[in-house]
């Protein structure tokens, strides 16, 4: 059981009297991908952030499961262990530890949270070569630091990559494609796609219903001011590709 589960999630700012998220209900069955867009400020990025742990964050009121664990009585560290990944907007850059031996420590970090066996250095070597090259990562840039001086398009390519060394249950992209041209998108799409697993979840942030031609959704839902205000198929982005949001926003009104 896979699956992840949110109900009634009400979050504020920890420092701040400013509600953010007003009663979010939103489940992922396993083997499906659900797209969330909605406009700026509505609250999606600070969804992804709370269901990965991040700090500055109060939930006030609600649920959020992963394959039945409460993901919000968890450390960060504890959930991706769990199986949860998030590709964030504005990939973190690490001076002084290289990209590989940083995914080397991930990958068996939670192998070991698994009760799994370290991997080989010669077998990590081996996936990791197999799995940058299909996303155009070269040796290079397995070497260099975590995303120091990488383009916009390297980072998010890197952000998948560090996906596929994971095989997490739940992967979360937080506007993975924003800032990429045609060719990165694509790149990034189909490694999205290479991990569609009857298994594993998704939960796709986007603007652009571009992103949902490459990573075809399950279910697309819409978010405003702190809730899921409309949920559909995959014709609903493209009626905010042709409309915009104001149509669906006066009809909830
Ligand atoms: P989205 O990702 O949909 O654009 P966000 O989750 O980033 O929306 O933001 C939702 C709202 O919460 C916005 O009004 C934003 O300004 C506010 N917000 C989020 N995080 C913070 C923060 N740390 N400090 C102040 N305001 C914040
Ligand atoms: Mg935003
Ligand atoms: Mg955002």
């Amino acid at each position: 059981n896979n699956m992840l589960e949110i109900k009634g999630l009400k979050v504020k700012l920890e420092d701040e009297d400013k509600q953010i998220l007003k009663g979010v209900d939103l489940t992922v069955g396993a083997g499906k991908v659900h797209a969330i867009m909605g406009p700026n400020g509505s609250g999606k990025s600070t969804l992804s952030y709370v269901l990965s742990g991040r700090d500055g964050y109060e939930v006030t009121e609600g649920s959020a499961t992963l394959g039945g664990e409460d993901l919000l009585e968890l450390e960060a560290e504890e959930r991706a262990a769990l199986g949860l990944f998030l590709a964030f907007q504005y990939p973190v850059e690490i001076p002084g530890v290289g990209n590989m031996t940083f995914l080397r420590t991930a990958v068996n970090a939670q192998r070991k949270a698994r009760g799994e066996e370290e991997m080989s250095a010669a077998d990590f070597l081996k996936v990791i070569r197999a799995k940058a090259k299909t996303l155009k990562i070269d040796a290079d840039m397995l070497k260099r630091p975590v995303n120091v001086g990488f383009s916009g398009g390297e980072k998010k390519r890197n952000e998948i990559l560090q996906m596929a060394m994971l095989e997490p249950k739940m992967c979360i992209l937080d506007e993975t494609d924003s800032g990429l041209d045609v060719d990165a998108m694509k790149l990034v799409s189909e490694g999205v796609n290479a991990l569609r697993d009857a298994g594993r979840g998704f939960l796709v942030i986007t603007h652009y219903q571009r992103l949902l031609d490459h990573i075809k959704p399950d279910v697309v839902h819409i978010m405003a001011d702190g809730r899921i205000v409309k949920t559909g198929g995959p014709e609903l982005a493209l009626e905010v590709e042709n409309n915009g949001y104001a149509d669906i926003l006066a009809e909830m009104a």
